[in-house]
């Protein structure tokens, strides 16, 4: 555990004495590029691998940031320390419109648009006579620094691995906030995100911004640094050596950027050498090589370089220092009886398939109902209507006498409704502490800036809480460090209960959280549910064990083949012949 701290201070040990050491000009050289793609490369540590999405536009960025500071200082005089400000604004704006536009849309567009977008820059930056076409422009000067003039390469490194020290430690910060737990989640599909009441669109584009802003100063210190810029090493190409210098050292990893920086410098440096003289002729036979690679880190050590080092060097586990922050505030819940959630006659289509059809009940609050069926009967598609994850075809969904029903998910959680999911929706590679602190997201307000300043702790310490105190509360205190991608299936659904707990919710929507679980962990889970009904929550219960449903809850809604066939008291229900029916065959 102690090891990694070392292994952190002598690397930056390292980096510091660098530039001191009689070591030739050539390695300062290369030290400076490796930090230039290192500032690139933690941007889409963030982008790709935290959030998953994929851009290969980031060398455009880069082109933007380096082109501003190049006319700028050399056409009108502006001093460097403005032109980086100016750089900045240009990318900000063009990546909150590039974002905006192809964020909305699935999947694959943002990596097209990006593909589209370093395409057009480059060959916009060739044709433009002011900046040069595709000679570029000569003569930038160098950054001049409280009256130091940062013309050689030991001087700018300084400068420049101090930036990248920033960004890393920037980078980090945000990871292990409220904004990066968001941010993890987003990957992999928005709906959990959603239903804890992140509202993923703004974060993607947020991401997608801090990425090019990083290009940007990256950009920036290359003008000063080449002392000349050109379009070529902001085209295409650029954009996927990024791409693969985050992939190879590690995608999710900040310290992986600088890594997979060094290696692919280092690499290029190689191959650049050796490969024409392989091949006989001069070419960037170097790409092919790097695509190769590539195939082969996906292939084989999808975590890249970084995940090794992760293994041998353990993180420590987030030291508890909450024990004194002061609880989170409390929702002020409905008086126990009313009707919290009112669904009226709501039908869901999917194509030619109605899997749930004018389907109606309430839950009060203090009150557990129990949803049971046959597998597929539209138990989970009833829930998802409840939650706005699926648009109702029709009918309405009533909260507390407000209809929810065209309210995205993330509104409808902020209304009070946390859920759990029939197939467990978590980050495997946060610690169920950390997973269940997501479900407190809408309990906390620190963002970006705040997350990256340390502004946000004694927030962070009150969420932190919180989620411990749920864990404990659901038995599973003992195991909050754990990472969450290693718990079973039964210890993930109590995580799961955990973090829907985490949001103080009014209502809470629990599908099938029994499934996986043992004897013991199932009474447990019983008294917990018992417990907070007498707190005066609203609980709705989807689950197969019958034991636990009849032993648990008020009323019971019996569905099949989307409709309602009975509802009525435990003893009511298991009484009916159509239930028992209905049961053949199918349960037992
Ligand atoms: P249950 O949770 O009661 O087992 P579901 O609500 O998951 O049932 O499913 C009800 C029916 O709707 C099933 O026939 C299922 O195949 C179908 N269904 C569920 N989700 C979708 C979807 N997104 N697209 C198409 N059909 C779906
Ligand atoms: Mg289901």
């Amino acid at each position: 555990m102690k090891a990694r701290r070392y292994v952190l201070v002598a690397f930056v040990l390292l980096a510091a004495a660098l530039p001191l050491l009689p070591v030739p000009e050539f390695w300062i050289t290369q030290a400076n590029y490796i930090g230039l793609y290192s500032l690139v490369a933690i941007g889409l540590v963030l982008l790709t691998g935290v959030a998953g999405l994929t851009s290969f536009g980031q060398a455009a960025f880069v082109g933007m940031g380096a082109y501003t500071a190049a006319y700028l200082t050399l056409t009108h005089g502006v001093s460097p320390w403005l032109t980086v400000w100016v750089g900045l604004a240009f990318t900000y704006i063009a990546a909150l419109v590039l974002g905006w536009i192809t964020l909305r849309m699935s999947g694959h567009y943002l990596p097209l648009a990006t593909i589209a977008w370093g395409l057009s820059l480059y060959y916009l930056l060739g044709n433009i006579d002011a900046l040069g076409k595709y000679d570029g422009l000569l003569g930038i000067p160098a950054l001049e620094f409280f009256g130091l003039t940062l013309n050689t390469g030991r001087s700018f490194y300084v400068l420049l691995w101090l930036i990248v020290l920033l960004a890393a430690f920037g980078a980090i910060r945000l990871l292990d906030s409220r904004t990066g737990r968001a941010l993890r989640a987003v990957k992999g599909g928005t709906t959990m995100a959603e239903a804890m009441g992140v509202d993923t669109f703004r974060l993607k584009v947020t991401a997608f911004v801090l990425a090019a802003l990083l290009a940007s100063v990256s950009g920036w210190l290359f003008a000063h640094f080449q002392r000349t810029v050109n379009p070529s090493p902001f085209g295409l190409n650029k954009g996927i050596e990024y791409l693969f210098m985050a992939v190879i050292g590690g995608v999710g990893h900040v310290w992986g950027a600088i890594v997979g920086s060094t290696v692919v410098k280092v690499l290029e440096e190689q191959l650049q050498d050796w490969l024409p003289r392989l091949m006989g002729t001069s070419g960037n036979y170097e790409i092919i090589v790097f695509g190769i690679l590539l195939i082969v880190v996906l292939q084989y050590a999808r975590d890249g370089i970084w995940a090794f080092v992760e293994a041998r060097f353990p993180k420590p586990p987030r030291a508890v220092d909450w024990a004194d922050a002061e609880p989170l505030p409390h929702r002020e819940q409905p008086p126990r009886g009313e009707v919290v959630l009112d669904v009226q006659g709501v039908s869901k289509q999917f194509g030619g398939l109605v899997a749930v059809n004018d389907v109606g009940f309430q839950v009060r609050a203090g009150q557990i109902l129990g949803l049971i069926g046959p597998n597929g009967a539209g138990k989970s598609t009833t829930f998802n209507l409840i939650t706005g994850v699926l648009a109702v075809t029709r009918g309405k969904v009533m909260l507390r006498g407000q209809e929810v029903q065209s309210l995205p998910s993330r509104q409808i959680a902020a209304r009070g409704v946390a859920r759990t999911f029939q197939h467990v929706k978590m980050i495997p590679s946060m610690t169920v502490l950390e997973n269940v602190a997501l479900g407190a997201h809408l309990r906390g307000k620190a963002g970006v800036a705040s997350a990256v300043l340390r502004l946000d702790r004694s927030e962070e310490q009150r969420l932190m809480r919180e989620a411990q105190q749920q864990l404990q509360r659901i038995g599973m205190g003992e195991r909050m460090h754990e990472l969450a991608g290693n718990l079973a299936l039964g210890p993930q659904r109590l995580m799961e209960i955990a973090r829907a707990l985490c949001a103080d919710p009014m209502l809470l929507l629990l599908d099938e959280p029994a499934a996986g679980l043992r004897l013991k962990e199932k009474q447990a889970l019983a008294a917990v549910l018992r417990q907070l009904r007498d707190e005066g929550m609203a609980i709705l219960l989807v689950e197969h064990d019958m034991d636990l449903v009849m032993g648990l809850v008020d009323r019971v809604v019996v569905m099949e083949f989307g409709t309602k066939l009975i509802e009525g008291t435990p003893e009511e229900v298991q009484a009916s012949p159509a239930v028992r029916a209905a049961y053949l065959g199918t349960e037992h």
